[in-house]
Formats: structure tokens, C-alpha cells, sequence
């Protein structure tokens, strides 16, 4: 089998209020994407690396990881404008796989539990993403900020990555979308991950998968504090 990772590293980081963007932040000695990076690299399941990130910071990341030291090809691509441009460049540069595993390199928590057990689903599923049962009741706000609607806290889940499909019916799902964006945009359709894409361009039902409360997306400063403790309680001191 022949199972890639796409790691996303091409968001400004805007919400984290810091100079710099939030996948280059330290926790303890090392940057929350080579935290998400080497989950990868150590995980006998994936077969090679796609890391995306902005045009300044290519040739950097491909010293750094692609120079031979890692036992697995990686591979730079230029990422997008949004999230889903990002990913949709990676696709475009995969020739043939069998699983391509989605990652935000915001979330360096990931784990190799979480990897086998996204991989089994795939393999059953063809479409999975991971994530975790909601802790809080969740409100659906309307557009002058009053209570609209309150969902069953029971069926809320939260969502994480990796998101895992296999490569032809998520590469076609992509296609279909970028291909029909203006429309979708005009809809006020906005496009956050990419189970949203498999929902709305194929019809094949997104497995969910169990994550993990300490897979967090670093997005905001108190998240650091947050990962901090974790990378504690993980690692050790
Ligand atoms: O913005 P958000 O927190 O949803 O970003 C999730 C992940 O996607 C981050 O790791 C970020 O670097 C990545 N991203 C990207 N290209 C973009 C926007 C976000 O690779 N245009």
C-alpha cells in the first residue's frame, strides 16, 4: 500500500496574535511541525510526506526535511490562499496512492493510535475523519448573535485531523469543488475541512473515527500554555 501524508502548514496563524506563525511556535525544544512531521515519519503505515507551506518558507522546510535525513521521501508544495487550495495543490501533485492522510500541522498531539486507527477505518470506509465527542453544549448562533438552535449534545462531535480517504474518490471530490468554487462561494459556502468536500462531491458517508481530547489545533495564545502541559504529561520533562 502506498499511504501519503499531507501535512498543512500554510496558514498565516492570524488568531495566535504573534510574529510568528503558529506551526514554527516552540513547545519545549521543537516546533509544533516537526512535532506533526515525525508523528508521520515514525508511523510504519505511511509510505511519504507532502509538507505545504507558503512560498518564503519552502526552501527552508525542504533542508530541513527533505535532505535525506528522513527514512521516507518528502516532498514542498506551495500551499493555497485557503485551507482547501492548500490541500488541493498536494492532490495535484500525487501521480497514484492508495490512502492520502490530511493533516494540520497545527495539531502536533497526534498520535500513532490515532494513525492505526484512522488506517483501519479507511480501509473498511473509504472516507474517515478523526475526532472526539463534545464536551460542551453547542449552540447554533444566528447572524445578530441570539440562540437559534441547540443540537442533541449526544451527536455533536468535534472534529480533528487527520482526515483520511482514499486518494481517487477524495482527488475527484477536490476536482468537483475547485471546479464549482465560485458557485459555492456565492452560496456562502465556506469550506473548513475536508470531510465537507467528500460530503458534498461524493456518496460515500465520512466514517467517524475516535481521536484524542489532547489532539488540539493550536490556534490561540492560551493553546500554547495548554500544549505545554500536555507535552509535559506526554514526554516527560
Ligand atoms: O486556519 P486553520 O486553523 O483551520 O488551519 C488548519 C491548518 O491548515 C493549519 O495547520 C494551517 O497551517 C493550514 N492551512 C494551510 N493553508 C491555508 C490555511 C491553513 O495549509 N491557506
Amino acid at each position: 500500500m502506498k499511504n501519503i501524508a499531507i501535512i498543512l502548514a500554510a496558514g498565516q496563524g492570524k488568531r495566535m496574535n504573534s510574529t510568528t506563525k503558529k506551526q514554527f511556535l516552540l513547545i519545549k525544544e521543537k516546533t509544533v511541525l516537526q512535532y506533526s512531521v515525525e508523528a508521520f515519519i515514525r508511523s510504519d503505515i505511511i509510505s511519504e510526506i507532502i509538507i505545504v507551506t507558503s512560498a518564503d518558507e519552502m526552501e527552508e522546510l525542504r533542508r530541513e526535511y527533505c535532505n535525506g535525513l528522513t527514512s521516507k521521501p518528502c516532498h514542498v508544495v506551495e500551499g493555497g490562499k485557503e485551507r482547501y487550495h492548500s490541500v488541493y495543490h498536494a492532490l495535484k501533485t500525487i501521480e497514484e496512492c492508495d490512502y492520502v492522510f490530511i493533516h494540520d500541522a497545527a495539531r502536533p498531539f497526534i498520535t500513532d493510535e490515532i494513525l492505526t486507527r484512522s488506517y483501519e477505518a479507511v480501509l473498511k470506509y473509504r472516507a474517515c475523519v478523526t475526532g472526539v465527542p463534545s464536551k460542551d453544549t453547542v449552540k447554533i448562533a444566528s447572524e445578530d448573535g441570539y440562540v437559534e438552535k441547540t443540537p442533541d449534545r449526544n451527536k455533536v462531535w468535534v472534529i480533528q485531523t487527520p482526515q483520511v480517504f482514499s486518494y481517487s474518490l477524495i482527488r475527484q471530490a477536490y476536482e468537483s469543488l475547485i471546479s464549482q468554487e465560485e458557485e459555492l462561494s456565492q452560496l456562502g459556502i465556506t469550506i473548513t475541512d475536508d470531510a465537507m468536500v467528500a460530503e458534498r462531491f461524493t456518496d460515500v458517508p465520512v466514517k467517524l473515527v475516535e481521536g484524542d481530547y489532547h489532539n488540539i489545533k493550536i490556534t490561540t495564545p492560551e493553546d500554547i500554555e495548554l500544549a505545554e502541559v500536555f507535552c509535559r504529561s506526554i514526554y516527560g520533562n
